[in-house]
């Protein structure tokens, strides 16, 4: 039986789906290298441990970090270790379907499927992201109907509408959990004149992190976070409370530049797809969908009801993972 995967190649992290097993990997895609060789020393789960905390004779890359393949031998050596992973033995006729940022150019396209034929696959489809989130969240996609998806990754975040099996408007814009992040680290040093760490900002995030103060919820707003870092001034380590309204006051910024593009796809939108975005809502996919409240934030700006798939991290493996399981039927829906 061939083994048949999908993949999720994310800016944060990557899934594989294996034909008639479902999710069989899940790791952030991150590499870590010995610095200025080209020695792989960890990759994926592993790696990620090393952000923030590697000595100098440790970089750890992120090779899609933007959407963009910032290291091609890295994103090779990434791509090969968890298909390796996900699929032990032999994959001698291993048809391989690869989600990627739809903003890459023709040149990284190139460079991923050549990765992937390294890595042993006999045919290699590339899907672009905000259709395979459409299916993996369950959306009609082949239908004469207007569906609109917002995938919010680590990098980017791909706003999409969808009909009759193509996607008929898109945006891609590099802001992503990753720009959370960083405003987050911004803020405290501005604020506080407190130095952390992304891992750090990225705890808080999740921990106390909302995109929309929501009604009822009072409890919520109460929530405070304890960081530490180093004091700018003195050079010492530090302990601060951060709290959930200053969180999201930091976020401010990013969370907009996502709404307004929810907003310029709705008006690139022919009139009777927007109709049907209107009557059947939008809905969120990838890790950032988890932010409390980005659904309110965006619906109050559209007037649109939004909802989060369920399971976000997983719809763009899991769209994936029906073109492998019905390839017949779905491969029309692949990229050129
Ligand atoms: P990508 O597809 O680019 O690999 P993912 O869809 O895997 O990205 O999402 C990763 C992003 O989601 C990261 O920035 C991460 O911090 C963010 N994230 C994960 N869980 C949560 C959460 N509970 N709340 C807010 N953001 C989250
Ligand atoms: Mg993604």
């Amino acid at each position: 039986m061939a083994k048949d995967i999908g993949i999720d190649l994310g800016t944060a992290n990557t899934l594989v789906y294996a034909r008639g097993k479902g999710i069989v990997l899940n790791e952030p895609s991150v590499v870590a290298m010995k610095a200025g060789s080209a020695v792989v020393l960890a990759i994926g789960t592993e790696a990620k441990e090393t952000i923030g905390r590697t000595p100098g004779s440790i970089t750890a890359i992120r090779p899609l970090k933007d959407g963009v393949i910032s290291d091609y031998e890295a994103a090779e050596e990434m791509i090969r270790h968890f298909v390796r992973k996900a699929v032990p033995g032999r994959r001698p006729r291993t048809r391989m379907v690869i989600c990627v940022p739809s903003g890459i150019t023709p040149v990284e396209r190139r460079a991923i499927v050549h990765a992937a034929d390294r890595a042993g696959a006999r045919a290699v489809h590339l899907i672009e992201e905000p259709m395979a989130a459409a299916i993996g969240a369950g959306l009609p996609v082949s239908e004469p109907r207007g569906s609109m998806v917002v995938d919010i990754g680590g990098g980017t975040t791909e706003v999409a509408v969808i009909s009759l099996g193509s996607i008929v408007t898109a945006q891609s814009l590099r802001v992503g959990g990753d720009r959370l992040d960083t405003a987050i680290i911004n803020y405290v040093r501005k604020k506080h004149g407190l130095l952390i760490g992304e891992r750090t900002a990225e705890h808080t995030k999740i921990a106390i992190g909302t995109a929309w103060q929501v009604p009822g919820q009072e409890a919520r707003e109460e929530k405070t976070f304890t960081v530490r870092g180093r004091e700018k001034v003195s050079g010492l380590p530090q302990i601060l409370d951060l709290t959930t309204p200053e969180v999201r006051g930091a976020l401010d910024e990013p969370l907009d530049a996502i709404v307004a593009a929810v907003r310029a796809t709705l008006e690139a939108c022919p009139p009777e797809l927007a109709g049907d975005v209107i009557e059947h809502g939008i809905v969120l996919t990838g890790g950032g969908a988890l932010l409390p409240g980005l659904d309110l934030r965006i619906a109050s700006a559209t007037g649109i009801a939004v909802f989060v798939a369920d399971n976000p991290l997983d719809c763009v493996a899991l769209g994936s993972g029906k073109c492998v399981e019905d390839f017949d039927s779905l491969q029309k829906l692949l990229a050129a």
